[in-house]
């Protein structure tokens, strides 16, 4: 298992901000700290911009580096630009270690499923999901799914991959909550799950295996999760109900469905992040899940 990572993602924060380096510091640390799971740490690669502009627009490169706030979510931090492409650059990383036929998970700040093609906001800058679906699409694959499992719909997700050939996208995510969209399928290639607040873990359980079938039945040669941890019943930001147990559980059913994916941080914002972390990798390796 490859875990991708480096210091560059904890160098940036908002004061009082739920998306902070400890998020990655923390999982680190409780990684490095345990000996079930064999793991190879290695750094992000580098990011070319034509790999980004097929997701987004020259004007939202070029807002990244004007030093205003971008909504009172997303805050400009000094050389936010350098951070959010090395976010994007391990996602470059994972796709090519899935394609070698490794498991990995990138563990990077910031997340990027909000930023849509010409806006960043809810914590994201640039979506890093997006542009490594599409550089999958443009180096050879045919039939790529990606699977949003974050608490938060994936706007900018569904904005940048909608209609786009040989791609999929499934989001899980409750409904209502931010950012006010997902609660039906748009196109013909995005589909939803909303999941009511407090709906109970059953439900929600339910809910992801119902689109990890309909995920299956896309015969996908490749799969691209974004792995967000915020509808752990005990996360600050929103009403889920799933527990450590059920990261791990999605771990080993996208294992069991037989094509090569990699993961992406997304949310997750609960002091058990690194937990959460360790149970899904668990699943994702094939071990089984012990408290
Ligand atoms: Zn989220």
């Amino acid at each position: 298992m490859k875990i991708i990572t480096d210091d560059r993602c904890t160098g940036y924060s908002r004061e009082g901000h739920p998306e902070r380096p400890a998020r990655i510091t923390t999982t680190v640390e409780r990684l490095k700290s345990q000996t079930e799971l064999p793991l190879t740490w290695v750094p992000p690669g580098n990011v070319e911009d034509a790999q980004i502009l097929r997701a987004h627009s020259p004007e939202l490169l070029a807002r990244l580096e004007i030093p205003h706030d971008f909504d009172a979510d997303t805050p400009f931090c000094e050389n936010i630009p350098g951070f959010a492409r090395a976010s994007v650059g391990a996602a470059l990383v994972a796709l090519k270690a899935a394609r070698d036929g490794e498991n990995a998970f990138s563990l990077m700040r910031p997340p990027g499923h909000h930023a849509t093609r010409d806006q960043a906001m809810g914590f994201c800058y640039l979506n890093n999901i997006a542009i490594a679906v599409l550089e999958a699409l443009a180096t050879g694959s045919k039939r790529v799914a990606a699977i949003d499992f974050d608490v938060h719909h994936g706007n900018g997700t569904e904005a940048i991959l909608l209609d786009q050939p040989g791609c999929t996208y499934f989001s899980i995510h409750q409904f209502p909550c931010y950012p006010g969209s997902g609660s039906t399928d748009v196109g013909t290639n995005c589909f939803n799950y909303p999941v009511a607040p407090d709906a109970p873990r059953e439900t929600y359980r339910a809910t992801l295996a119902r689109a990890l079938g309909d995920l299956n039945n896309f015969q996908p040669d490749l799969i691209a999760v974004s792995a967000g941890f915020d509808a752990y019943a005990r996360d600050p930001l929103a009403d889920g109900s799933l527990l450590a147990e059920d990261f791990h559980w999605l771990g080993q059913s996208l294992r069991g469905l037989g094509a090569p994916f990699f993961s992406l941080l997304e949310g997750g914002y609960s002091r058990d992040l690194p937990e959460l972390i360790f149970a899904y990798l668990k699943g994702v390796e094939g071990h089984k899940f012990h408290q």
